[in-house]
């Protein structure tokens, strides 16, 4: 079987990265994805994380990930296309009490910050939270017979 080249963590202070306004986007084989590389047979996604600070002056990370990539099916095991598209916005939160306050505002979601951040692996919680839990072909659309 054909190996990529796994992507190396990238590690940045998260703090530095919103407040320098910095980005970061790859596009990858999801074989290269150490986790997502046991979920999908296939395909290719686009990733970016963008840092900005918001008019309240919270710190943000804008996240893209989009491209299809292939799952097996539940049933029949037989690889399925299926449409990555994540756009989320992750507020930094220092504690476990600003992340409350930041998760309650409106269309929010907060994520607890160290001083590192590996953003490969950020990308890959998304789009692991986004996969359905059992893809499955439609009743009786399964192309191997007997199932
Ligand atoms: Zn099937």
């Amino acid at each position: 079987m054909f190996k990529s080249v796994m992507l190396q963590p990238i590690e940045v202070d998260p703090w530095r990265f919103c407040r320098d306004g910095q980005s970061w986007e790859t596009r990858s084989d999801v074989a290269a994805f150490p986790r997502l590389a046991h979920e999908c047979t296939q395909g290719t996604l686009f990733c970016r994380v963008v840092g900005r600070v918001d008019q309240r002056g919270s710190l943000s990370l804008q996240l893209m990930v989009s491209g299809e990539v292939e799952l097996p099916c539940h049933r029949c095991l037989v690889s399925m296309p299926y449409k990555v598209d994540v756009e989320r916005t992750l507020y930094l939160a220092r504690n476990e009490a600003e992340m409350e306050r930041l998760d309650a505002l409106p269309g929010s979601d907060a994520i607890q910050a160290g001083e590192t951040l590996n953003l490969v692996d950020l990308v890959e919680d998304e789009v692991l939270l986004s996969l359905p839990l059992a893809t499955m072909h439609a009743e009786g659309e399964c192309p191997v017979p007997g199932v």
